[in-house]
């Protein structure tokens, strides 16, 4: 059964009524499975204004009573994970199994935001004169308007709402309308668990229409957007104009660096399902592969002996490793990459297409020898294709990894501390994992720069974006 859906305003559930309605559809099976209301521009002014009611009340509740409540949370998506992993799968197609872990994900993001929300600190700096007090406050900044995607689509609201909640923010949150129905569950979650009318509000409708309203708002103070990189830089020109704070999780295209004294084999061995997890649909995903000389037949061969465990399938189905892709969109976008590589003279080790029948399927697919001018190795893919290529030294690889604009994750393997400090100082990114995949950990900070935007989430850093900080001096 996939959820009832409806927007969240002012602590009232809201659905259909006469406002306009998308189909949602199953990404596995082209069936439509669910009718999402959009908010009307009424609605949108309702949400603001509850969100703006709501500030004035919550931004004083105790860090010990907004912990209270973010634990109840985090209880409360263990409990339900089951069925919102569920409502994952049919509307954005990542297995079941992925789908539960994250929400389980979840609930520790919720209970790292618990904890750190009470550790908030400002601080008292020694006066130049007696009898003056200078303290620093750190005051939530007001309303967030917030932009989820449909990736992981209950992970990336919750960390937005759970950070602005925890800073004493309020927030209106539209989510991704093509896998809606996490954030409805999600709204339910927060309801349940006590949260006052007003501090968290859920809309939905044509995205520029909605980020533009809510964006001019005089009332939003704050925006927190994860997507692609022009839309983000669209979104921050908007907040700019007004002078408004933003939080940028932008896209990435992450590089992958294998050198000959890496253990081959192991890294192989963990690259293959990290790449074709929710068929690389992540913004972190590995997606261009630079191997030294050395090891580029082994790593190869290993890569394409692994590959063959990537069951393609419908996520509900026991054995899929790999759902279809989340839109019929992002099929053909997808396969835009594998046919210019192809016309450049690559060549396909794996994969290579759309699968046939019912459904966005795509084939894992492995392609080596395309220039590195090509579009796979130059734009985001966000898909199930990796871009093979050979290095000979690391000084001359990291300039190749460093010549995109993106820098959020990079990924490298090395049996060498020199090696690995190097790589570690070198690579420019948000995000470095060298020998392991130990990245977006709730106690960890996750976050881009270059193109892939600005700001963090999680870690001690994930307030920093939700608060003012403001200067007192006082003479008694
Ligand atoms: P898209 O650029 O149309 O949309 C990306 C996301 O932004 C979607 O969730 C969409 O609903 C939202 N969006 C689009 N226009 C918006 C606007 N004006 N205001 C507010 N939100 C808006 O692309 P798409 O086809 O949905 O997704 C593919 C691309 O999106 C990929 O190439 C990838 O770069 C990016 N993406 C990145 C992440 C991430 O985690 N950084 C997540 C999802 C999508």
């Amino acid at each position: 059964m996939y959820p009832k859906l409806s927007l969240y305003i002012d602590g009232q559930f809201k659905s259909g009524e006469g406002r306009r309605e998308q189909d949602v559809v199953n990404p596995a099976t082209d069936e439509v499975i669910g009718r999402l209301p959009h908010a009307t521009p009424a609605d949108l002014d309702e949400a603001l204004a509850a969100a703006q009611r709501a500030f004035e009340s919550w931004r004083k509740t105790s860090p010990l009573e907004r912990s209270k409540l973010l634990r109840k949370v985090a209880a409360l998506a263990r409990e339900r994970a089951p069925d919102i992993g569920h409502g994952i799968t049919l509307d954005q197609g990542k297995p079941l199994a992925e789908a539960v872990a994250e929400v389980n994900v979840c609930a520790e993001h919720a209970e790292w935001h618990a904890e750190e929300c009470r550790r908030i600190y400002g601080r008292v700096i020694p006066a130049r004169l007696d009898g003056v007090r200078q303290l620093v406050l750190r005051e939530p900044i007001g309303v967030c308007a917030a932009f989820s995607p449909w990736n992981f689509p209950f992970n990336q609201a919750l960390r937005k709402v759970t950070a602005a909640l925890g800073a004493g923010c309020t927030i209106v949150i539209k989510g991704p309308e093509d896998a809606p129905s996490a954030v409805v569950a999600l709204a339910q979650l927060f309801h349940d668990a006590g949260l006052p009318s007003g501090c968290l509000n859920v809309v939905w409708g044509v995205p520029h229409e909605v980020s533009e309203h809510l964006i001019k708002s005089p009332i939003v103070r704050k925006i927190s957007f994860t997507g692609s990189v022009p839309v983000g830089k669209q979104l921050a020109a908007l907040a700019g104009s007004l002078m408004k704070r933003c939080t940028m999780e932008l896209g990435g295209h992450a590089p992958v660096i294998v050198c000959d004294d890496a253990d081959i084999e192991a890294a192989a061995d963990l690259l293959v399902p990290f790449k074709f997890r929710n068929a690389g649909q992540v913004c972190i995903s590995p997606t261009r592969f630079y191997v030294q000389e050395g090891a580029y037949d082994r790593f190869v061969a290993r890569f394409l002996a692994k590959l063959e465990g990537v069951k393609v399938g419908d996520g509900l189905a026991p054995d899929t490793r790999m759902g279809p892709l989340a839109q019929a969109r992002r099929v053909t976008a997808v396969a835009s990459f594998v046919e210019d590589a192809q016309q450049r003279g690559a060549s396909i080790l794996a994969g290579g297409g759309p699968l046939p029948g019912a459904g966005n399927f795509f084939s894992p697919t492995l392609i080596a020898d395309l220039p590195e001018d090509s579009r796979l190795m130059t734009e985001e893919p966000f898909g199930p294709v990796a871009g093979l290529l050979r290095f000979k030294t690391l000084d001359e690889v990291l300039k190749r990894a460093n010549s995109l604009p993106f820098g959020l994750a990079a990924y490298a393997f090395t049996g060498g501390t020199r090696n690995a400090h190097a790589l570690a100082g070198g690579l420019q990114a948000g995000l470095v994992s060298i020998n392991h995949f130990g990245l977006a950990l709730a106690e960890t900070p996750f976050g881009g720069i270059k193109d892939s935007g600005y700001g963090s989430e999680g870690g001690a850093e994930t307030f920093d974006g939700y608060l003012n900080t403001k200067f007192v001096t006082q003479m008694s």
